[in-house]
C-alpha cells in the first residue's frame, strides 16, 4: 500500500533483517554486525543507513546512526554520535583503549573526531572513494603534524553494508520516479 505522505518524508521498506550474532565470539565481524543493525536504524528512520558503534575493553560504550534529516544537524553522523556517547560512558574524551565500528569510512568530519578523540582503532566497512577521510580519498591519519594517529582497517562486512546503501539510494529514487 502506498503511504500518503509525502515521498520523502517516509523510508521505503527495508528489505534487510537486523542479525543477532554470537555474543561468545566477539571479534570485528560482531561489533560491524551491530554498526549495521544501526544503520538498519538509520533506514527506517529515512537517513542514510550508516551505523557505529564504540567498543572499549569489550564492552559497548557508544552506538549511534545518521541523523543529520531528523535533527537538522549536519554534524550527526552516526561516528559523532557514538564517539560523543563513548566519551560520555568512560568519562574521559581520550579513548585511547576504543575501537570505533562504523559500516562506511568516515568523512572528514568524522575522520577528524576519530584523531582528537585519539580512538585506538577505526574499523570500516565500506571504503569511501569520493569523501573518505582515512585513506579512501585522502587521509587524514598520520598527517604530518598530527600528534595521534590509530590503527585502520576496512572491508569487515563490506558487501552486506555496501548492498544496504545502495539499495538505499536506488529504492528512494525508483518511488521518487514514480511520483513525478
Ligand atoms: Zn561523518
Amino acid at each position: 500500500m502506498r503511504s500518503m505522505d509525502h515521498p520523502s518524508k517516509t523510508a521505503p521498506k527495508c528489505p534487510f533483517q537486523k542479525r543477532y550474532p554470537s555474543q561468545l565470539i566477539r571479534d570485528d565481524a560482531f561489533y560491524m554486525t551491530l554498526a549495521y543493525n544501526e544503520a538498519i536504524d538509520a533506514w527506517t528512520a529515512n537517513e542514510v543507513p550508516i551505523g557505529a558503534i564504540v567498543e572499549c575493553d569489550g564492552e559497548i560504550v557508544g552506538k549511534g546512526h545518521n541523523q543529520v534529516e531528523f535533527s537538522k544537524d549536519p554534524t550527526a553522523h552516526a561516528e559523532m554520535i557514538a564517539v560523543t556517547q563513548a566519551a560520555r560512558a568512560i568519562s574521559d574524551w581520550r579513548l585511547n583503549n576504543a575501537t570505533l565500528y562504523v559500516t562506511k569510512e568516515p568523512c572528514p568530519m568524522c575522520s577528524g573526531a576519530v584523531i582528537m578523540s585519539r580512538l585506538k582503532r577505526v574499523v570500516f566497512a565500506v571504503p569511501d572513494p569520493k569523501m573518505g577521510g582515512l585513506g579512501g580519498a585522502f587521509n587524514v591519519n598520520g598527517y604530518p603534524g598530527m600528534n595521534h594517529t590509530c590503527e585502520i582497517e576496512s572491508g569487515v562486512f563490506q558487501e552486506e553494508c555496501r548492498e544496504l546503501l545502495q539499495s538505499f539510494f536506488r529504492l528512494k529514487r525508483e518511488r521518487n520516479n514514480r511520483t513525478i
